[in-house]
C-alpha cells in the first residue's frame, strides 16, 4: 500500500485558552486602541512590549501592525533616505526588499551559501557600498553572527535583523535580533507566535526607539509606553518625526502574551518534529541536508533540503509526486513567484547582477512547513514519503 499524508501544512494550533479569555476581556471593555486606557492600567500592548524586551534582553520594544511594518519602520528610524543603498539577502521573502523599496531605498542583494545563510565573503566584498544591512534570517538559518558583526562593524554598516523565522533562536547564546542595531519580528499566523498579523521591534538605542514609537503613530502619548526611553528623548525628535500609523491593538497583544510565555515549550516541540524529518531524510541519495552549526539554536518551524544540480524537470517531478501523496513542498528556485516563494530576480523593481553560485543553491531549495498540529509520527511518515519520491526520481533520472 502506498502511504499518504492527509494533514494540512497550513493548520496552526488554536490560540491558548488563556489568550482567548484575555481577548474576550478586551472585547468586553470596548477599548481596543492601545492608548485607550483607564486609570493606571498599562494595557495589553505596553505589557507585551515590556515582556518581550525582558525576554530578549533589550532596553526598548515597540509592537506594530506587521513584521514588514517593523522592517520599514526600523529603516526610517535609523535614517535611511530615498536613494540610499541597503544590503540584503538574495534568499529572503518579498516583504524584505519590499520594506527597503517602501522608503525609496535600493536593495543590493548579497548571495546565499549551501548552508542557506548570507554569503559572508560576498557581504565583505559589498560592505563598502552601503551604510545599512537588512539581514534576513530566512527560514530560521543563522549565519556566523560573530563574523558578520565584525565585517559590518569594520565597514561602518548598521545591521537591522529580520527575525521573522528566528523568534526564540540564538547564536552562541545571544538571542536572534540582539546582535544588530534593531531586531524585527513577525507575529503573523505562520511565524512563531500567532496574532494573525503583528510585529515587534527591539533596540537598545534610545533615539531609534523614540523615533520608531513616533513613527508608529503615538499621537504624543509616548508616556504610556513601558519599554520606551524617557520624555526628554522624545522632546528631541518629536517635531521632525512623521506619523506613519502602524500600531498594534490590545486584542492582538492579549492573545500574544500567553504565547510568548509558552515559546520555550513550543520551540522544543518544533525541534522534535524538525529532527524527526531530518533523521528520516539523512543519507537519501541525491539529497543534501542543510547541517545546523553547533553555535546555532534554531527553531525548526520549517525544514529545507537541497537537490543540488538536479534538472528543473526532475525537481518539478519530485514536488508533484510528493504533492500526490499529500506532502506540500515549496520550490524556492521556481522561475515564477508562487505563493510565498520568490527569487531575487522576480523583484524587478530592484535589478541586480546575476550571482551564479547563489543561483545554483536557490534552484535546489525545497522547503516544507512543520506546523505544531503535526505529530512526530506524522513527521516520520512525511520523511518516508519524501525519501521514497526523491529516490524514485533520482534513480529514474
Ligand atoms: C513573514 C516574513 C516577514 C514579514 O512578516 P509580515 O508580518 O508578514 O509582514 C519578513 N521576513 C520574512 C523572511 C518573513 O518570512
Amino acid at each position: 500500500m502506498t502511504e499518504r499524508f492527509t494533514g494540512s501544512f497550513t493548520q496552526q494550533e488554536p490560540i491558548p485558552e488563556e489568550g482567548i479569555a484575555a481577548a474576550i476581556e478586551v472585547l468586553k471593555s470596548g477599548r481596543l486602541h492601545r492608548y485607550n486606557l483607564v486609570g493606571d492600567d498599562p494595557g495589553e500592548v505596553a505589557l507585551l512590549e515590556q515582556e518581550f524586551a525582558a525576554m530578549v534582553g533589550a532596553k526598548y520594544c515597540l509592537s506594530v501592525a506587521s513584521g514588514g511594518y517593523a522592517l520599514a519602520c526600523s529603516l526610517r528610524a535609523t535614517g535611511v533616505k530615498p536613494g540610499d543603498r541597503v544590503l540584503t539577502n538574495a534568499f529572503t521573502l518579498a516583504p524584505v526588499p519590499g520594506a527597503i523599496a517602501s522608503v525609496g531605498a535600493v536593495p543590493v542583494f548579497v548571495g546565499v551559501t549551501e548552508g542557506l545563510v548570507i554569503d559572508l565573503d560576498d557581504l565583505a566584498a559589498k560592505a563598502d557600498s552601503a551604510d545599512v544591512l537588512m539581514l534576513s534570517h530566512m527560514r530560521g538559518h543563522l549565519c556566523d553572527m560573530d563574523r558578520l558583526m565584525e565585517i559590518c562593524d569594520a565597514a561602518g554598516v548598521t545591521v537591522i535583523e529580520d527575525c521573522a523565522h528566528t523568534m526564540g533562536a540564538a547564536w552562541n547564546g545571544v538571542p536572534s535580533g540582539r546582535h544588530g542595531f534593531v531586531g524585527c519580528y513577525s507575529c503573523q499566523t505562520y511565524k512563531h507566535v500567532n496574532s494573525g498579523e503583528g510585529g515587534l521591534l527591539v533596540t537598545d538605542d534610545e533615539e531609534v526607539a523614540a523615533r520608531a514609537i513616533m513613527l508608529s503613530g503615538s499621537y504624543m502619548l509616548y508616556g504610556r509606553h513601558l519599554a520606551a526611553p524617557g520624555p526628554e528623548v522624545f522632546e528631541r525628535i518629536k517635531y521632525d518625526t512623521p506619523n506613519v500609523s502602524g500600531r498594534m491593538d490590545h486584542l492582538r497583544a492579549a492573545i500574544l502574551r500567553p504565547q510568548l510565555r509558552d515559546l520555550e515549550t513550543q520551540v522544543a516541540r518544533w525541534n522534535d518534529r524538525y529532527r524527526t524529518v531530518e533523521a528520516g531524510l539523512r543519507d537519501t541519495p541525491g539529497l543534501t541536508i542543510v547541517e545546523r552549526p553547533e553555535a546555532e539554536r534554531y527553531v525548526g518551524s520549517s525544514i529545507q533540503f537541497l537537490l543540488l544540480d538536479w534538472s528543473e524537470a526532475a525537481i518539478d517531478e519530485v514536488v508533484k509526486r510528493c504533492a500526490a501523496r499529500g506532502v506540500e513542498l515549496k520550490w524556492f528556485g521556481g522561475a515564477e513567484p508562487v505563493g510565498f516563494t520568490s527569487r531575487y530576480d522576480s523583484w524587478r523593481y530592484a535589478p541586480s547582477e546575476r550571482m551564479p553560485d547563489s543561483d545554483r543553491v536557490l534552484r535546489s531549495i525545497l522547503d516544507m512547513r512543520l506546523p505544531l498540529t503535526f505529530s512526530v509520527e506524522d513527521c516520520e511518515l512525511i520523511a518516508r514519503i519524501i525519501r521514497a519520491e526523491v529516490g524514485a526520481v533520482f534513480q529514474g533520472g
